[in-house]
Formats: structure tokens, sequence, C-alpha cells
């Protein structure tokens, strides 16, 4: 068993965005502990929507498998009527030391209100003649989300998808979210320590774009400590843009796939150290960045997921270099997910 990364190379394997059944994604922790180390990734961060139920098993699992596990969170905000995704990194769950008790607290009351939420929700369904018979299957033993209840309405042939099973909620009086204000999360998340990213600010969907101009509202009463300059939806200029950004305004730049499940929409992906290396530094972990030439180009990105290596020959000692991908990933997302 390898140890965790304490030190990292600038090209060693990074993912600081993945979900798991905690929220809307299918990965369990053992699942994703064991692609991210058969898939030689050094560094992981675990992000699960306003949940961090998975965190201490993945990091434990984590351990074990030789990739270090970062506790994450995902939290959905409010800001100026509309949502923002807030990636907040480096506060364990398990924590109960008072710093970290209001981040824990907040945690724990958007937990609380998407359940009031989904019970509400549920009733608004049946009450309107929609049956939800495959609700427990979904749930399977969680605390009860909107979630899951928009699943069953799926599930069970209500509406053709996430979008429209929220819409058909929000026409029945109900509600899928329980957004927190974007100035609490981060001065409670502060105060625990933690570092706080704009997650996919260029993904133009429910959730929406954030521009530079954005920030300069934004940063003055939620200050920011970084964007989420490679995302799996960005294009190369989306990228370059976001890391100018991030660069001038002194932000740090994060790497995340968002994967939810294998494939869904796309698997981990091998970010570099080197790109997110100020992060990482943050959270604890050096990075061996290569001075010479540049940190990323676009023509770097994105990597492909590299394939379990398969088990050295005798003279075998050297492996090969990923073959350079080109394609991005245009995924469209519902109202209630990613
Ligand atoms: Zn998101
Ligand atoms: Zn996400």
């Amino acid at each position: 068993m390898a140890d965790p990364h304490e030190s990292l190379h600038g090209t060693d394997r990074v993912d600081l965005h993945l979900h798991t059944l905690a929220s809307d994604g299918f990965w369990t922790p053992d699942t994703l502990t064991t692609y991210l180390a058969e898939h030689d990734f050094a560094v992981a961060a675990v992000c699960d929507h306003d949940s961090q139920k998975s965190v201490v098993e993945a990091i434990d699992l984590g351990r074990q498998r030789g990739v270090t596990v970062i506790p994450g969170v995902e939290v959905t905000c409010k800001w100026e009527e509309r949502q923002l995704h807030i990636l907040v990194y480096g506060i364990r769950p398990d924590r109960d030391d008072a710093a970290a008790r209001p981040f824990l607290a907040l945690m724990r009351d958007i937990d609380d209100q998407l359940n009031i939420n989904a019970i509400d929700a549920r009733e608004r369904f049946i009450a309107s003649g929609r049956d939800l018979p495959s609700l427990e299957e979904i749930r399977n033993g969680r605390v009860l989300w909107p979630f899951h209840v928009l699943s069953a309405v799926i599930q069970d042939k209500h509406a053709p998808n996430l979008k429209e099973a929220a819409e058909m909620l929000v026409s029945l009086g109900g509600t899928f979210t329980a957004d927190l204000p974007v100035e609490a999360v981060v001065a409670a998340a502060h105060e625990a320590g933690g570092v706080c990213v704009v997650a996919h600010p260029g993904r133009d969907d429910a959730v929406g774009v954030v521009t530079d101009a954005d920030l300069d509202r934004l940063l003055p009463i939620a200050p920011m400590d970084g964007l989420e300059a490679h995302y799996r939806s960005h294009t190369a200029e989306q990228t370059a843009l976001y890391r100018e950004i991030a660069e001038r305004r002194g932000l740090l730049i994060s790497c995340g796939s968002d994967s939810h499940a294998p494939g869904k929409p796309v698997d981990p992906k091998p970010w570099r150290a080197a790109w997110c290396a100020a992060l990482l530094e943050r959270l604890g972990l050096i990075v061996d960045v290569d001075t010479n030439g540049p940190v990323w180009t676009s023509s770097m990105e994105p990597l492909p997921a590299q394939p379990p290596a398969p088990a050295p020959g005798p003279d075998e000692s050297q492996t090969a270099e990923p073959q350079q991908d080109v394609h991005h990933e245009r995924t469209e997302e519902g109202a209630v997910s990613a």
C-alpha cells in the first residue's frame, strides 16, 4: 500500500470536483477511490452537493489505496436572486473544534431544509395524483432529499427529465433547493480554515456563467479564494480566460471534472497538479512545479483518463505517455444536478 502523496510532481493527476451517492452521484467512496487508485490519481476532492456524508470514508479508503482525498463540499448558495455553486475545500465533517462549528452547523441546516422540502415535495406529487412507487428504492435508506423525489418522478414516468420534474414541483407549489446566503457560507468556511472556490464559472446552464464583472460585485461581500478555471465543459478559451482572471485578481485556480458516476457525465479527469499548484499548497500539499516553460497551454488540455496499467513484465521499465485529447464535452445539466 502506497502512502498518500504529501509532495507532488507537476504532472501528477488531480481531480478536485467529484460527487458520490451522498448527493446526486452514483460513485460510492469504495468505487470512486478504487477507480482513482487504478488510474494513478494522486489527489482528489469529494465535493457532494450540500453534504459531506461520504468524505471521511473516502479519505480513509483513499489513504489505504494511495490517493490523498481532500475533504470538500459543493454548497448551493444564493446571490443576487441567482444560484452559485461554491466548492469549499479543507474542512473535515468530523471536526468538533469551535472554529469549525458555524460551517458544520450550516451544513446541518441545509440538510435539514432539503429533507423538509423533500417530504413536502413527495406530498405535493402524491396529492396531485402522481404516485411514486419507486421512491423508497431510490432513496435506499438515505435521508430523503428533493433529488430522490424528482428521480422517482422520472422513474415513475411523470416527467422525462430532472428539469421538467423540477418545473412540475415548482408548479405544484414546492421547492427543490435550500440555497444558503453566499456571504454566510464563505464567512463560516473561512472561520474553519476552508478554501472557497467558484465552481464551473463558465458553464452556461441553470446556474449560469460567472463573469469578471460579477466578481467585482461578489468578492467584496463574499471574498472567494479561487475559481474552477479547469472544468470538464470549459473550452480552452474559457480555461485561459478564467486562469487570466484568477491570476489578475490573486485568486487560486482549481481543476475539476464534476464526475457523478462512471462516464456520467464524464469519468474523473487527470488534470495536472501544476495547474492548481497554489491551491494544493494551501491545502497542505507541496507541488514541485517544473519552471522550464509554461505551466499550462491549451494544447495540454484535457488529458485523457489513463486506463489501468497492465502489470509490468520483467523487462518493462517505462509506461507510455498519455495521448492528447482535444475533445471537449459540452454537457448540459438539469436544474438540480451537478
Ligand atoms: Zn455545480
Ligand atoms: Zn458538482
